[in-house]
């Protein structure tokens, strides 16, 4: 009996220390390789700040606000595309006070997607948040403006608010239409009460004014939107693994 007791225990021992060295060397799992090619879209946050009110919005406070970093992964078709890339210079990772970064490549392959496997990317802008990690993907095809017609699903509309070539990306996903704001607004309630971009985040005052009008306008028509900062943004969508949250699930 003794002895069966301790069999029993020696098995457990051995059983627990297999897992914890699993979890050891892969502390964060893959998503189940079978939803890998189903069509979704897919939030991927690489880290946080927090930064005044006054830096995002004319006119705002000097109240510290949490402020994520995002980009997009869209599987349609068996294929993948990104919108926007995240960052990958370690020195603007830093001077961005960019805590808890986790390499776009990394959240990635959590979401079960390789580098390789990228199709195509949408740029919204030329960012050091947004398409510094283009060199990562040499395989994809890089669409930065409806010049260089991309799907017909995907509209590239030029905003040039936020910056000199800033777009929106409207996608048509499932019959939805899903539209990633570029940073013509960094929060969600900045969007729908059309609060303009602070000086230092500017890049035309007229041009960001026409953008968060046609945000706020296409949202009144039914659209779902999508920011690239915004924190509150993760609370309507569905965890799925660590950094990775489901936003829209395909037909
Ligand atoms: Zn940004």
């Amino acid at each position: 009996m003794a002895k069966s007791v301790l069999a029993i225990l020696q098995t457990a021992i051995a059983l627990s220390i297999e897992v914890a060295t699993a979890l050891l060397i892969f502390p964060v799992k893959s998503a189940n390789p079978e939803t890998i090619h189903e069509d979704r879209i897919v939030l991927l946050e690489y880290g946080s700040s927090r930064f005044p009110e006054s830096s995002m919005i004319r006119n705002g406070s000097n109240r510290m606000l949490e402020f994520s970093w995002y980009f997009y992964l869209i599987q349609k078709n068996g294929k993948n595309y990104l919108i926007d890339t995240g960052a990958c210079d370690a020195s603007k990772i830093k001077a961005f006070g960019i805590q808890n970064y986790v390499h776009p490549v990394e959240l990635l392959r959590r979401a079960g997607v390789s580098p390789e496997s990228i199709d195509g990317i949408f740029l919204t802008h030329n960012h050091f948040d947004h398409s510094g990690c283009l060199s990562q993907y040499p395989g994809a095809r890089v669409y930065r403006s409806s010049g260089d017609t991309p799907p017909d699903w995907v509209t590239i509309r030029a905003a040039n608010g936020h910056a000199k070539m800033s777009n929106i990306i409207v996608v048509s996903f499932g019959g939805q239409s899903a539209l990633f704001t570029s940073d013509e607004c960094y929060f969600r309630e900045h969007c729908l009460a059309e609060k303009e971009l602070a000086e230092v985040s500017l890049y035309n005052r007229t041009n960001n004014r026409q953008a968060l009008r046609y945000i706020r306008q296409a949202h009144g028509n039914g659209a779902q939107f999508f920011t690239f900062h915004d924190p509150s943004q993760k609370k309507d969508a569905v965890y799925l693994v660590e950094g990775i949250y489901l936003i829209l699930k395909g037909p």
